[in-house]
C-alpha cells in the first residue's frame, strides 16, 4: 500500500454561498451546527440548525411555489434543467473540492458523482415528458367511454440523504422530482450540508424559483421526523434500520416513499471468467469510495478451480493500491469518513478474526495517513455467527468464499436478508445471464462490478428484502413522484343501464358480450 498525505490547506468555500449563508438564505433557528473535516477532524463550518417549526415554514413555502411551477408546460422546466447540467459541467470544480473536504473522497469518486447527476439532469428533461405523458386506455364501453391516465405531481416531496455520496444521492433525487412539478425539502446530512446548498444555489442560477426548493439542516431524529410529518412523499437513501422507521412513519401517514438502503453485495466469479478483468473488477468495486458505497462488492464467492490463482492476483493488485488524502487525482482511496465508521469498520474486522477469521492483507486503520483511514483488507475464513459475514460493514473490507459449483455459488450470494446488487464474472454469458435471474437483487452486473447497472440511467435502480422499497433511474425513477389520475368520459348513453332497457335485460346483453369479448379475444 502506498499512502499520500495532504492538509486540505485552503478552504474550498467560494464567497457567495459563504455570504448567502451568513445573510440567512437558508432557515433556521435552532442555533448553528458544525460539521468535521475526515481529513484532520477540524471545523467545516457552521450552519443554521432548523426546528420542527422551520421544517413546516419551509415545506409551506415550497407548497405555495409548486403551484405556479407546475402549471408551467414541462418544456419550460426541462429548460431549467438543462441550464443546471450546464453550470454543473462548467464549475464542477467548485463542487468537487466541497465534496472531497466534506466526506473525505477521492477526487474521482467525486466527479463520478457530478458526472451522474448531470446525466440524471440530461436524460429527464429529455425523456420525461414521454415518462409521464398521457396514456390513452380502452374505457369501460369501447366507443362510449374516453378514458385517459394523466400523472399529476405529488406536492411537496421530502429527500432525506446519506453522506457517502452527497452530491448524487440528493440532487440526482430531486432532479426528476423538479420535472415532475413538485416543490422540494431535504435534508442532507448532517456529514454533507455544504455540497448541497451548493447545488441549490447553482439550480437557482439556472432558473429554478427561490422558494421550490427548501434545504433543512439539522440532525435526522429532528429535522428528518418533521419532514415525513409534512410532506406528501418521501424518498430516502441510507441505513435499513433508519428505511424502517422511516417507512413506518410515512405508512401511518399514508404518504408514499422510497426507501434505498443497505446491502451486503456478492460477486460471483466462475472457473471461465477472464482472471485479470475479474480482479481489476473486483478491487475497483471493493474499494471504490473506500467501500462507503451501497453497491460496493463484500463477498468475492470464487469457483474452487481458480481460487488460489486468483486470491494471488488479487492481493497483489490491493496491496498496490494508493490511500490518500488531499485534492488531487492521486488517491486510490480515501479515508472514512468519520470516527463512527472507523468504529465500525475496526470492529467488525477485530470480531472477525478474533472468531478465527485470517486477515490477508491490511486489516488495520492508518493513521499515518489521517486520524480516519483505513487500509484495504481482504479477509478469508468469514463465517456466519461474525458480524462482517452478514451485516454491511461499509468500508474497505472484502471477505473471500470459495464455492464448488454454480448452485453452491448462488446459494452463497442469496444468503442473508439483502438483496441490493450482485456481480458475476464469467465468458459463458448465456449462463452468466442464468444465474443473475436466480439472483435476489434489484441489479446485477456481468462482468463489471457495479457501474454498468447504476451507469443506465434508462434501467431502474433500487433494492429487495432488506434493501429497500421502489426504484429510482429509468421510468419510475420519475413516476414515483406523481400520482397517477384517471379521467373518464362517457358519451351518448350513460356508463349503465342503459334508457328503455330493465336491469335484466342490461344482464343478458353483457354477459352475451362478455362470452363474444372473450371469443374474440379482446382483453
Ligand atoms: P443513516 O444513519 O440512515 O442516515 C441517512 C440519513 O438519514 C441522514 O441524513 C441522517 O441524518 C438521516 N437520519 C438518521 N436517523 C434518522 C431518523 N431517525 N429519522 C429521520 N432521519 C434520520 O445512514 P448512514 O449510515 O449515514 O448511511 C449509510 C447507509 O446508507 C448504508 O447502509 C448504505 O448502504 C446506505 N445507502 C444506500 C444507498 C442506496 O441507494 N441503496 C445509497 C447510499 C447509501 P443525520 O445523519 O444528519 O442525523
Amino acid at each position: 500500500m502506498t499512502t499520500t498525505s495532504a492538509r486540505p490547506g485552503q478552504r474550498p468555500l467560494d464567497d457567495r454561498l459563504l455570504s448567502r449563508i451568513s445573510a440567512g438564505a437558508y432557515p433556521g433557528s435552532a442555533g448553528p451546527v458544525t460539521h468535521h473535516a475526515p481529513w484532520d477532524d477540524a471545523p467545516i463550518q457552521e450552519l443554521p440548525g432548523c426546528t420542527p417549526d422551520d421544517v413546516s415554514e419551509a415545506v409551506r413555502r415550497a407548497r405555495a411555489a409548486q403551484r405556479g411551477w407546475a402549471a408551467l408546460p414541462f418544456k419550460a422546466r426541462a429548460a431549467v434543467l438543462l441550464r443546471f447540467h450546464d453550470l454543473l459541467v462548467e464549475r464542477q470544480d467548485e463542487v468537487l473540492d466541497l465534496m472531497q473536504w466534506e466526506v473525505g473522497k477521492t477526487r474521482f469518486s467525486a466527479w463520478i458523482e457530478a458526472f451522474m447527476v448531470a446525466t440524471t439532469a440530461r436524460h429527464y428533461a429529455r425523456r420525461g415528458a414521454a415518462y409521464l405523458s398521457d396514456r390513452s386506455v380502452r374505457g369501460f364501453m369501447p366507443g362510449l367511454t374516453q378514458t385517459v391516465e394523466i400523472r399529476v405531481p405529488k406536492g411537496v416531496v421530502g429527500i432525506i440523504s446519506p453522506w457517502n455520496f452527497p452530491l448524487f444521492l440528493s440532487v440526482a433525487d430531486a432532479i426528476p422530482a423538479l420535472l415532475a412539478g413538485n416543490g422540494l425539502v431535504c435534508k442532507p446530512d448532517s456529514q454533507a450540508p455544504l455540497t448541497l446548498l451548493w447545488a441549490r444555489d447553482l439550480l437557482l442560477e439556472a432558473g429554478l424559483p427561490e422558494d421550490l426548493f427548501q434545504i433543512t439542516v439539522g440532525s435526522g431524529r429532528v429535522v428528518g421526523t418533521a419532514l415525513v410529518d409534512s410532506v406528501d412523499y418521501l424518498a430516502f437513501t441510507g441505513s435499513t434500520a433508519t428505511g424502517r422507521i422511516l417507512g413506518a412513519r410515512a405508512g401511518e401517514r399514508l404518504i408514499g416513499c422510497s426507501l434505498e438502503l443497505g446491502g451486503k453485495n456478492a460477486m460471483v466469479v466462475r472457473a471461465d471468467a477472464d482472471l485479470n478483468r475479474a480482479v481489476n473488477g473486483l478491487v475497483d468495486a471493493a474499494f471504490m469510495n473506500a467501500g462507503q458505497m451501497c453497491v460496493h462488492v463484500e463477498r468475492a464467492i470464487i469457483d474452487d478451480a481458480i481460487y488460489d490463482e486468483f486470491r494471488q492476483r488479487l492481493l497483489d493488485k490491493v496491496e498496490s493500491l494508493t490511500v490518500g488524502q488531499g485534492f488531487g487525482w492521486s488517491a486510490d482511496l480515501g479515508p472514512l469518513v468519520s470516527a463512527k465508521q472507523l468504529a465500525t469498520v475496526t470492529d467488525h474486522v477485530d470480531d472477525a478474526v478474533a472468531k478465527g477469521a485470517r486477515v490477508l492483507t491490511g486489516g488495520r486503520p492508518a493513521p499515518e495517513v489521517g486520524p480516519f483511514a483505513y487500509v484495504p483488507t481482504v479477509l478469508e475464513g468469514v463465517r456466519p455467527g461474525m458480524t462482517a459475514y452478514a451485516e454491511e460493514t461499509f468500508g474497505p473490507v472484502l471477505s473471500l468464499h470459495r464455492s464448488t459449483s454454480d448452485e453452491v455459488a448462488l446459494e452463497l450470494a442469496n444468503e442473508g436478508n439483502y438483496g441490493l446488487s450482485a456481480s458475476i464474472y464469467s465468458r459463458n454469458i448465456t449462463r452468466a445471464h442464468e444465474l443473475a435471474r436466480q439472483i435476489r437483487a434489484g441489479s446485477v452486473n456481468l462482468n463489471d462490478g457495479y457501474a454498468a447497472a447504476i451507469g443506465s440511467i434508462e434501467a431502474p435502480m433500487g433494492g429487495m428484502g432488506d434493501s429497500g422499497l421502489g426504484r429510482r433511474q429509468g421510468p419510475e425513477g420519475i413516476r414515483k413522484y406523481t400520482e397517477a389520475q384517471t379521467i373518464a368520459r362517457q358519451r351518448i348513453l350513460p356508463a349503465g343501464v342503459p334508457p328503455l332497457f330493465t336491469e335484466e335485460q342490461f344482464v343478458k346483453i353483457s354477459n352475451a358480450q362478455l362470452r363474444i369479448l372473450r371469443l374474440l379475444g379482446v382483453r
